[in-house]
């Protein structure tokens, strides 16, 4: 078995950072295993993209495209995936810990009877691999070492860093052969909405609100920090319970987990559920009236006041900095 492979999902044509942060990772991991780092690109048409993955550090790219491929579904992508491992035995894949490689990576791992471990946010290199992952919601965090290969990870965004892309790069393209059938699942068709914000995981700052916010109306005050920071609008489950934002923009154990250099929390009292989508941040401002919640436990910056005095305050001191 060999070579470091990156599941390399895309969206529209494009990658998402955390690809290119895989592929930074993947080079570490490679380069102490002596083996080479592969990406493996499946669709339809995708072969374009190719040259990116090369510049970011892939010394081979597998393309597998088949019309069965244009749109994701779980059968067919999992029956490619798990094909070209068995034909080309890797000792590692790494999928990206989103919607894809969520659903995808455990299905794969169970065709080709592999071990595997999720939202990873560490690798820690000695004799053997290990990868730290968060448990009990973020209270723990437990080292996963595999005593078989291949191994199987789900890699958190923003964790780890990626290469500086290389101009010109170049990388051998393999195109595989793809044999499907039986796939369940029909996609008739994809409904992309655009918020015109960036999107929440891939986001270096998040402006999150919770109850405190009190209505979905009362979001403008966020909406207009977070535009002003090139931000993106988070919420807890509470406001999305409430109605105010959508569920793609919970944050937490049961929403989507964000890393962003700085998190900025309204009206939020910091439940372990909440903690688990955001504690890896690299700085935590909390905005709270209340001075004994739990936020201010995980925060490096706690703000104790009615955040409808505080934010609009924030957004003026911050206006006048970028004016600077
Ligand atoms: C299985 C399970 C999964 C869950 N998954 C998630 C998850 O993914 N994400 C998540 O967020 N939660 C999750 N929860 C829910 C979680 O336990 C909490 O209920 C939730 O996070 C609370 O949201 P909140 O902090 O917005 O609301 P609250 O706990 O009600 O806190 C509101 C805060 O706003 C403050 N406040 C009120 N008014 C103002 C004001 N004017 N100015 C400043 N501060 C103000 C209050 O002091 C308070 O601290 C989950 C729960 C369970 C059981």
């Amino acid at each position: 078995m060999a070579g470091v492979w990156v599941f390399a999902d895309h969206r529209g044509g494009s990658f998402r950072k955390v690809i290119f942060e895989m592929l930074g990772e993947g080079r570490k991991i490679a380069n102490q295993l002596g083996e080479d780092l592969t990406a493996v690109l499946l669709g339809k048409d995708v072969a374009a993209l190719t040259g990116t993955l090369a510049e970011y550090g892939a010394d081979k790219v597998i393309v597998a495209e088949d019309s069965s491929l244009a749109a994701y579904t779980t059968d067919a992508f999992a029956k490619v995936t798990s094909d070209l491992i068995k034909e080309y035995q890797p000792s590692i894949v790494l999928f990206a810990h989103n919607a894809i490689g969520k659903d995808l990576a455990p299905v794969v791992a169970q065709k080709i009877g592999a071990g595997q471990v999720s939202d990873v946010i560490q690798v820690i290199y000695g004799d053997q691999l290990a990868f730290r992952r968060p448990i009990y919601a973020g209270k723990a965090f437990t080292n996963v070492v595999f005593n078989a290969k291949p191994m199987i990870a789900t890699i958190r965004a923003k964790m780890f860093e990626p290469v500086e892309p290389q101009a010109g790069r170049s990388a051998e393209v393999v195109s595989a052969s793809v044999s499907v059938s039986d796939i369940r699942q029909v996609i008739r068709d994809v409904v992309r909405k655009a918020s015109g914000r960036v999107e929440l995981t891939e986001a270096d700052i998040v402006v999150s609100g919770g109850r405190g916010m009190k209505s979905g109306e009362n979001f403008k005050i966020l909406e207009e920090l977070a535009d002003l920071l090139g931000a993106a609008v988070g919420a807890s489950r509470a406001a999305v319970d409430e109605g105010w934002r959508e569920s793609q923009y919970q944050v937490g154990q049961t929403g989507k987990v964000v890393s962003p250099s700085l998190y900025i929390a309204c009206g939020i009292s910091g439940a372990i559920q909440h903690l688990a989508g955001m504690g890896s941040s690299k700085v935590i401002v909390a905005v709270n009236k209340d001075p004994e919640a739990e936020i201010f436990k995980v925060a490096d910056y706690g703000i104790v006041g009615d955040l409808f005095e505080v934010v609009p305050i924030l957004t003026q001191e911050f206006k006048k900095i970028l004016a600077e």
